[in-house]
């Protein structure tokens, strides 16, 4: 649970003069539709690698695409033949491209493309396609035989019917969140309940190294109406592509940059061989403490947002290097770990006496893949495992050139001059914002994240449902705290005693304002991190009522966030620091629960309302993601990598159309076996 999505991929306000890397020539922007936009990001500094690390980051690349199958599956049952289906109608349609129908069919295979799937990739919530029935039955109807799936009318009746499958992930924890949910992480009819019963029989809560129960398995049935785990593994669910990830693996081990990193990845294989989750959580300490490699990755099943329990992990890869330059920046701030937590204003018993091996650094993203791909996180702070944290440490990383990526795609669409209450806010938030919020990641991930403890005897999972949210809410307030901290001054990391104030009035416009562009009118907030922003925002909009810290005022018939009183504001963020963390630290879930339901879900209607009319004259996209780059290997006459080549020849629907063509690991490419069907007819 341990990564920070961006606050606001959709916003401006980042200076260009800001930005380290930026080239204004770069071809950012892909494609637009629906509440998407698709960027491409450059790879700085790929070039100036050595041949072993192109070459590795080549097989990690071949690896991170050969799980995309996996998510889809994990996502929904229906997923694949669904994509398998749609992708056939979208390759043989005859008819008018100019029609509505078609229009209305390509923007819904481009929404299930980014998705993963047939929900929203955020929401959760069904697409909804703005094309008739009719017009589907009508072409699968006339796709050639070997296109055509013999379970056609239920996957179409799947799509259609409003009842079925109608949310991903279900966050009401008035009702059963497992049962209610349409992911395929449990086998339909088993309930919360059940699940519940069965991890707590099987844990035990002395165990001081306990693995990551459930992290890599799909729970189903067994004839005796007991439940049982079925592993994601080699032999096991998904083999066929644990298959294809753990060859590749195996070539990229080939160019490790070290002994210890060739070691951790033949762990990783050997778990993905067993599903063994004692090797997972070896493996994990290992890549940990590997600080010295420039080349790094993830590849499994990590993070478990996916799952409303928090505890089934969904697949998912980045292969990145280490970019030295910002790395400095990083790096003092790790270094500086024990000083952020001993100072932190959290009850001296939650707080870590000895920060174990926080390490961070900025990275340059060179393929991403699963989970993390085509909506990527700006930041990760892995393990996950609480207790490997407490005595290992983990690894911190802000993904540099997504974030440029961002910035570089924003400028000059109008969200300052429309949201930002005065030009001096404007000013100020262009000068300082993309550094600000670029520190805001490091604090979130390499100390937010890292900092605390639970007191002893208490389950790492006791927040249950709201687990996710509170510790973005955690993560959050210890950097919101100390970006105002002269400590930062102190050691160099910002200019200007006032620099803080651009991601402090950005992130209470978020909270209180603009994140409801994501949300459809009438619909509670109810993703993790939106409900972790909202929470603190509107948290100290109440507690600062008195003092007049934060406002919403009126201008013009528009509303407006006022703060009146940066310090204070600080302050607040302290006190809910600790509120949070005593939360957490203790296993309060009574607490956690009414915070998150008092703060984090209702939103005010006519400000919902407010807000999506005055984004709709902006066409700024609420959500965005990214296709990847190409890599193609150099060879000798020998067969030996000599090079390895970076280009961006494609746009979105040609990469999705070539991922689906060359990485469908669990479903056949239907015109493989048959001779009769036109040679590209079902790509
Ligand atoms: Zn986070």
């Amino acid at each position: 649970m341990k990564k920070l999505i961006p606050a606001l991929a959709a916003g401006a306000m980042l200076s260009f003069s800001a930005i380290a890397n930026e080239n204004p020539d770069f071809p950012y922007k892909v494609d637009r539709f629906a509440d998407i936009e698709v960027l491409r990001y450059e790879v700085p500094g790929f070039n100036d690698l050595t041949t072993r690390q192109k070459a590795m980051i080549y097989y990690l690349s071949e690896a991170a695409q050969m799980g995309r199958d996996i998510i889809w599956d994990q996502n929904c049952a229906y997923n694949l033949p669904i994509r398998r289906m749609l992708e056939a109608v979208y390759t043989n349609y005859k008819g008018d491209r100019n029609s509505q129908d078609w229009k209305n069919f390509e923007t819904y295979m481009k929404q299930v493309w980014f998705a993963n799937g047939i929900h929203h990739h955020y929401s959760t919530d069904k697409f909804t396609p703005a094309f008739p029935r009719t017009f589907l039955e009508t072409q699968v109807a006339a796709l050639p035989d070997c296109c055509k799936p013999a379970d056609s009318a239920e996957l179409i009746e799947v799509i259609f019917n409003p009842e079925i499958a109608a949310k991903r992930v279900c966050q009401d924890s008035s009702s059963d969140v497992v049962a209610g949910s349409a992911g395929n992480l449990y086998a339909p009819g088993i309930t919360q309940a059940e699940v519940e019963a069965y991890y707590a029989a099987i844990k035990d809560p002395n165990d001081p190294t306990p693995i990551s129960y459930g992290l890599n398995a799909r729970m189903d049935r067994n004839a005796d109406g007991t439940l049982r785990e079925d592993h994601y593994q080699l032999n096991g669910l998904y083999g066929p592509a644990i298959a294809k990830i753990i060859y590749y693996l195996s070539k990229a081990r080939e160019y490790a940059e070290n002994d210890a990193q060739k070691s951790y990845i033949s762990t990783l294989i050997d778990y993905y061989i067993t599903g063994d989750l004692r090797l997972f959580d070896e493996y994990s300490i290992a890549w940990a403490e590997d600080t010295a490699s420039q080349v790094d990755f993830v590849n499994g099943f990590i993070e478990s947002y996916g799952d409303p329990l928090g505890m089934t992990a969904s697949w998912e890869s980045y292969v990145n290097f280490k970019n030295l330059d910002s790395s400095r920046r990083t790096e003092t701030i790790s270094s500086n770990a024990q000083w952020f937590e001993s100072n932190s204003p959290v009850d001296p018993r939650f707080r870590k006496p000895n920060v174990k091996g926080v390490s961070a650094k900025a990275i340059n993203a060179a393929m991403l893949g699963g989970d993390a791909f085509p909506s990527t996180a700006i930041g990760i702070n892995l393990p996950n495992a609480n207790w490997i944290r407490a005595a290992h440490g983990s690894k911190s990383v802000t993904i540099e050139n997504i974030t440029e990526a961002y910035a570089m795609a924003s400028i000059g669409n109008g969200f300052n001059e429309e949201f930002v209450i005065d030009s001096p806010t404007s000013e100020l938030m262009d000068k300082y914002l993309y550094i600000t919020d670029m520190l805001h990641t490091d604090l979130h991930e390499c100390l937010g994240h890292a900092s605390g403890q639970l007191l002893p005897g208490v389950d790492q999972d006791a927040l249950k449902e709201h687990g996710s949210t509170l510790e973005e809410a955690r993560a959050d307030l210890f950097a919101l705290y100390y970006l105002a901290d002269p400590k930062l001054l102190e050691l160099g990391i910002l200019d200007n005693p006032d620099a803080y104030k651009a991601e402090y009035y950005k992130y209470m416009l978020n909270g209180l304002m603009t994140q409801l562009n994501r949300i459809e009118l009438g619909n509670d907030v109810e993703e993790a991190h939106m409900r972790n922003r909202q929470l603190i925002a509107k948290w100290v909009l109440e507690h600062g009522k008195k003092g007049k810290v934060v406002e919403l005022v009126k201008r013009g018939g528009k509303t407006y966030v006022k703060i009146n009183d940066y310090k204070k504001l600080r302050d607040l963020f302290g006190q809910l620091l600790a509120e949070v963390q005593r939360i957490k630290s203790e296993g309060d879930y009574a607490a956690g629960e009414k915070l998150v339901n008092t703060y984090g879900v209702k939103i005010d209607r006519k400000l919902h309302k407010e807000v999506l009319d005055r984004f709709a004259t902006l066409d700024i996209p609420p959500y965005r993601g990214f296709i990847n780059p190409l890599y193609t290997p150099v060879y000798d006459a020998k067969g030996e990598i000599t090079d390895v080549k970076i280009s961006w020849p494609e746009d979105y629907v040609q990469q999705m159309q070539r991922l689906s063509r060359d990485y469908s690991t669990l479903t056949p490419a239907c015109c493989k076996a048959q001779k009769s069907c036109a040679p590209n007819s079902c790509k």
